[in-house]
């Protein structure tokens, strides 16, 4: 049995920052203004932090304007609104993000559905699920956009390969199966309902797990020389003298590699991507509002 060939997210995520950063160069150039992601935090999440903090660092290093609202987690739904129509209105303001979860005091709704769904950067807003559903241009969640970007570079067109997206979520598993729709493949989307994954999953060309269930799929469900794409980000508990337990995806990598013909590790597959399609889908937002061309 051969080893599959890993595919390099994180190399391929610097690569794309380093072309967002060349166009974000030109924008400024064209519009004489820097495109402009503003980042919405309610909150003290520790793990949202983080990510703020990334997207913010990178959005600097990219060449872009990172503006920064942090609110307290006791925020009135209705203050966070009025910021929202404050940044939908900003013309500094090309791509507006409000980290989620929100608090349980806000309907999360209600709040992306406030977004200038041109600044929705996240793709989240439902005219921008309906965009990617009737192929219209839009915004794609990035996550799911970052996976296709993965696939395409690896297997070129995928035209014709049958594809199971296991998970149905808005954010990855539905976008997923309407890109990969978008790109001629057959797609079959799981979730827990399914009957016999094993054998849903053993009929694909391309796989791609978004559960959130620590190594679930196994090797022996892998088609010989299907390519594995990995969204699962799960923590296990730590082992024996370790403080923080090992990051796994949902894929069993150690058996699925020995099948496979391609599969992202975690980390360092999808989730180095999702940001750099955050800052990718800005770059492209700063183009559309300001009505400059941009070939895509
Ligand atoms: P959700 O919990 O929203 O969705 C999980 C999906 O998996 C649901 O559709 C659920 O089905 C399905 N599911 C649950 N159990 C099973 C099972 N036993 N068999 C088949 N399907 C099952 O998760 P997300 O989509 O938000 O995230 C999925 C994973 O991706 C998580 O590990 C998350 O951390 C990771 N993630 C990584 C990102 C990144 O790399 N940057 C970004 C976003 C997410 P049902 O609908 O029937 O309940």
């Amino acid at each position: 049995m051969t080893e599959a060939s890993i595919i390099d997210g994180k190399g391929f995520a610097a690569g794309l920052r380093e072309r967002v950063s060349r166009v974000a160069a030109d924008f400024e150039a064209k519009a004489g203004r820097k495109a402009g992601l503003a980042v919405v935090l309610v909150g003290e999440d520790p793990a949202s932090q983080v990510y703020v903090r990334n997207k913010n660092k990178q959005t600097v290093a990219c060449g872009m304007n990172s503006f920064e609202h942090k609110l307290p987690v006791e925020t009135p739904e209705a203050d966070l609104l009025a910021l929202v129509e404050k940044l939908n209105a900003d013309p500094a303001v090309d791509g507006i993000l409000v980290q989620l979860p929100l608090p349980s005091h806000m309907n999360e709704q209600k709040v992306i559905a406030t977004i200038n769904p041109d600044k929705d950067v996240d793709g989240f807003h439902v005219v921008n699920v309906g965009r990617l559903a009737t192929g219209l241009p839009g915004f794609v969640p990035c996550t799911p956009l970052g996976c296709v970007m993965l696939l395409k570079d690896k297997l070129g067109s995928l035209s014709g390969l049958d594809a199971v997206v296991i998970g149905r979520s808005n954010i990855v598993g539905k976008p997923m199966a309407q890109l990969l729709l978008a790109e001629s493949c057959t797609v079959t989307i799981a979730h827990s309902r399914t009957r016999d994954l094993p054998a849903v999953v053993r009929r694909a060309d391309i796989v791609v797990a978004a559960v959130g269930r620590a190594e679930m799929v196994k090797g022996d469900w892998i088609k010989p020389g299907a390519t594995v794409i990995d969204v699962g980000i799960n923590r296990l508990p730590p082992a024996e003298g370790e403080t923080k337990g090992k990051l796994v995806g949902d894929v069993d990598f150690a058996s699925a590699s020995q099948v496979a013909g391609a599969i992202t590790p975690v980390p360092g597959g999808v989730g180095p991507m999702t940001i750099a399609v955050l800052l990718r889908n800005t770059v492209v937002a700063a183009h559309r509002n300001a009505g400059i061309g941009l070939d895509e």
